[in-house]
């Protein structure tokens, strides 16, 4: 191994970088200079900027994607004695945000060909359990789940849909924006998300009821917000607590690099999309390596390889092990839940039972992927993709 191979070199390819300017260093710093540093009018502002953006009625920001999850099932009425329905692959808090309000959790496997929950098993797991209270699509990578079929079921059961949309901004598909689709939906704000601001989430709902309850949960349960008391001609410390919130607001300081980051959501847009129409044209060459799927509306947010570990003679773990040596920053999306110590404690639940999303997590690596990747580093990673690959390729009979 050479010095230039070492993931501590400089010439190691992250998986995710962060793309600012002097724009969100401005931000910052006005908003310091302000001395107004918690959620205030920059947060008023984005949620307002977001809402126009993605046509949602009500924008609520909050100061994570899990918070805003748990959020949203609990203004759905998601507690003791109901359920939501999700797939095992996604992040963990799509499901620990139910079990923090006494909720459970249902899986339904994902899609043969995506990795999208399976309509037709979430109509099954709806027939039969009437305690799924709320349905929870992750639109993994980007690439969307089939909204329709997810509303009409969700329509016939009578159960509110919340797209965990912390991968699919901004996704744009003929009915409007991903996170818009259903009756609420999360997007995070998280360091290595499409636009980021460190820490972060947004809710987007249609239902005003909806929105207030959000509104007040997310503030300690308080019927007025902070920025409001401090600023109108009633006295500040005149409040109500009308129930157990949490504290879930999204600062000032953050919502401001919201703001700067969301100007440029379409321009990031625009170049991870010609990073990934490169590499699938790049890895189609192969017919032991899978592009990710691409439907209408994807956000381009990860690209997501599969190998063909049958025409392999060696697993995903050697190959991301090699890829990782090599200098490339690989990930995994995502460690299905049934493969957590967590999960299978609580619902003793094993890959036998989710036999797709099983062979997607034995066969896929995220590869280095984002916005300000210049074509030298694009071509590297598929470089150094193709040559690893090609050396454990069997040769066909
Ligand atoms: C990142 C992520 C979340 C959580 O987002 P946070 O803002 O970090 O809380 C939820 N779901 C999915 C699918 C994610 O990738």
């Amino acid at each position: 191994m050479s010095d230039n191979d070492k993931p501590t070199n400089e010439r190691f390819i992250p998986f995710f970088k962060p793309s600012f300017s002097n724009a969100e260093e401005d931000a910052v710093i006005r908003v310091l200079r302000s001395g107004w540093l918690t959620t205030g009018k920059e947060a008023a502002a984005f949620e307002s900027e977001f809402s126009s953006f993605v046509g949602s009625p009500h924008c609520l920001a909050v100061n994570s994607a899990s918070s805003g999850l748990m959020l949203a099932m609990e203004a759905f009425g998601v507690g003791p004695g109901a359920k939501i329905l999700t797939t095992p692959y996604t992040f963990v808090s799509t499901a620990t945000s139910a079990r923090h309000l006494g909720a459970e959790v249902a899986y339904a496997d994902i899609e043969r060909d995506s990795y999208g929950i399976d309509p037709e098993k979430v109509e099954v797991a709806l027939r039969k359990d009437k305690t799924i209270r709320a349905i929870v699509p992750v639109h993994i990578a980007g690439n969307l789940c089939d909204m329709e079929s997810i509303r009409e079921i969700a329509r016939r059961y009578g159960v509110p849909v919340i797209e965990d949309a912390a991968h699919a901004f901004p996704s744009k598909t003929e009915n409007g924006y991903a996170g818009t689709l259903g009756d609420a939906g999360i997007f995070s704000f998280y360091a290595t998300k499409t636009i980021t601001t460190g820490e972060g989430g947004m809710v987007a709902v249609r239902d005003g009821d909806v929105a207030n309850r959000i509104r007040t949960m997310r503030s300690h349960g308080i019927d007025r917000n902070t920025f409001d008391r401090y600023t109108s001609k009633t006295a500040s410390w005149k409040y109500d607590v009308v129930d157990e919130g949490w504290k879930c607001n999204l600062p000032d300081i953050l919502a401001a690099i919201g703001r700067e980051q969301l100007k440029k959501a379409n321009s990031f847009f625009e170049l991870r999309s010609a990073v990934a129409r490169r590499y699938t044209q790049a890895f189609s060459a192969f017919d032991f390596l899978r592009c990710p799927p691409d439907g209408p509306g994807n956000a381009w947010h990860l690209y997501l390889l599969r190998f063909d570990t049958d025409r392999l003679d060696c697993g995903r773990d050697a190959i991301a092990q090699e890829l990782q040596d090599a200098g490339l920053g690989v990930s995994m999306h995502f460690i299905p839940h049934f493969e957590l110590t967590w999960c299978k404690k609580r619902y003793g639940l094993s890959s036998d039972d989710f036999p797709e999303a099983a062979k997607k997590y034995e066969t896929t690596i995220t590869l280095p992927f984002y916005p300000g990747m210049d074509g030298e580093t694009v071509e590297r990673v598929i470089e150094t993709v193709t040559r690893i690959a090609c050396k454990h390729a069997r040769i066909r009979p």
